[in-house]
């Protein structure tokens, strides 16, 4: 197997090198020692200070991943270099790019700043679906809102066509605080309205198709 080491040096020269999907797997999977985790994360602000704005996609969301993955004891022993990365990932972020990788990058921007729930779990908005658990009645639930619609149902809606659904009922700017008013914002202000609307979607609120209780679906990711 190739070294961590081998593999950064690889990653270092090229913000697309093959190696930097290699170290995300193995972060994914495998994981890493505390030991690679700190040369790691160290490394990487390195690297993405070296790399333009632009070309820090692979490496910041590698970093995000890591962040992710970390106890509190992990993001207080790399307090100093995830702040140099959450620094690093302010210029990155407006950058352009596609919704798909734009979600990864609010998702890593969190996991950078400790965010333990949408630092992992906001990368279920690249399917255009949330499953949830209705708080009443415990039915698993499908929030769609991408090109299918928008609604809710307990029904497979990618086999079936016709399916029980409800309408959703998106945040109003107004209603939206926290993280959720937050991501609304970072989309907006650098133009990626689809991902702004998605986020309305998962901030707003849902009804059951079982029981017609109405709840905000975020609460419900946040449970899940
Ligand atoms: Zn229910």
């Amino acid at each position: 197997m190739t070294t961590v080491e081998e593999l950064l040096a690889q990653a270092a020269a090229d913000p697309r090198a093959a190696a930097w999907d290699v170290l995300y797997e193995r972060a994914c999977h495998e994981g890493f020692y505390e030991a690679e985790e700190t040369l790691l994360i160290t490394r990487l602000a390195n690297i993405a200070a070296e790399f333009a704005a632009a070309d820090r996609d692979e490496v910041l969301t590698l970093a995000g991943q890591l962040a992710a993955d970390m106890d509190e004891q992990s993001h207080r022993r790399n307090a100093e270099t995830l702040a140099q990365l959450r620094h690093l990932a302010t210029d990155w972020l407006p950058t352009p790019t596609d919704s798909q990788t734009f979600i990864y990058r609010l998702r890593a921007v969190l996991a950078l700043e400790g965010d333990e729930l949408w630092g992992q779990e906001l990368e279920r908005l690249i399917h255009d679906e949330v499953e949830v658990e209705c708080p009443q009645c415990g039915t698993s639930l499908f929030i769609a809102f991408g090109d299918r619609g928008h609604f809710a149902t307990h029904e497979d809606y990618a086999t079936r066509s016709e399916v029980a659904q409800t309408p959703l009922l998106p945040a109003a700017f107004a209603d939206l605080e926290g993280v959720g008013l937050r991501l609304y914002s970072v989309s907006i202000e650098v133009g990626q309205w689809s991902v702004a609307e998605a986020i309305t979607y998962v901030f707003g609120r849902a009804t059951c198709t079982q029981c017609e209780r109405t709840f905000r679906v975020s609460d419900q990711v946040e449970r899940y």
